[in-house]
């Protein structure tokens, strides 16, 4: 399929089908709108990909999105330090604060710990965490307060509870108390997709580890 389009279109729709969950069919019907919208929305979004992509890196202490060496969430003064809530990714921490309620610090993990598409810990950002925690109790990490907290909201999937069953076990010594969203989120859940009600009550509802 594809192969009927005029050269530039198909280059367009093969480098669409490179984007997660865009197949072929809507590649092409994406393609087709921006060849046929004209020149202006292509453009535009040509510039805004560019500056888009050279302008946003990861934040250096908690992995979320950012254009500064620190992301607004770690640079504002009044977040509270002493609670840090680990997730999967940055549209986790979006919905999180637009469940409301939660003041606390990140750590974004970029991935889960996932054997079976072999996935492991060194490819997602959990070894940052546990160095980033270590690093506080040496006192080396003027970000963190001393940590009350940790709440673990890896999504409620196999993958999810394993990723935070290898944080819990590889930072027993330290003796932070640990908490596991879960209730309210259905099983298999992902953060993502949750309302915010349903998110702010497994918050509330979050289990000692
Ligand atoms: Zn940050």
């Amino acid at each position: 399929m594809g192969s009927l389009y005029p050269p530039a279109m198909r280059r367009l729709i093969n480098e669409l089908t490179r984007l997660p969950a865009i197949g072929e069919k809507s590649a092409a019907r994406l393609a087709y709108h921006l060849v046929t919208s004209g020149q202006p929305l292509s453009l535009t979004l040509a510039e805004v990909l560019k500056e888009a992509a050279e302008k946003t890196h990861l934040c250096a202490v908690c992995f979320f999105l950012t254009e500064a060496p620190l992301c607004a969430i770690c640079s504002d003064p009044a977040r509270n330090r002493a609670v840090l809530c680990v997730v999967e990714k940055p549209a986790d921490v979006v919905a999180i604060e637009q469940s409301g309620g939660y003041r606390g610090l990140y750590h974004v993990l970029h991935g889960v710990w996932s054997p079976l598409k072999g996935v492991s810990p060194d490819q997602i950002k959990v070894n940052d965490l546990i160095k980033r925690l270590y690093a506080k109790e040496r006192g080396d990490d003027p970000l963190l307060a001393q940590v009350e907290e940790i709440i673990l909201a890896t999504s409620t999937t196999v993958e999810g509870d394993a990723t935070a069953l290898y944080i819990g076990s590889s930072i027993e010594s330290l003796n932070i108390p640990l908490s596991r969203i879960a209730q309210g989120l259905p099983k298999g859940g992902e953060l993502e997709y949750a309302d915010q009600m349903t998110l702010h009550m497994s918050f509330e509802g979050r289990r000692r580890m």
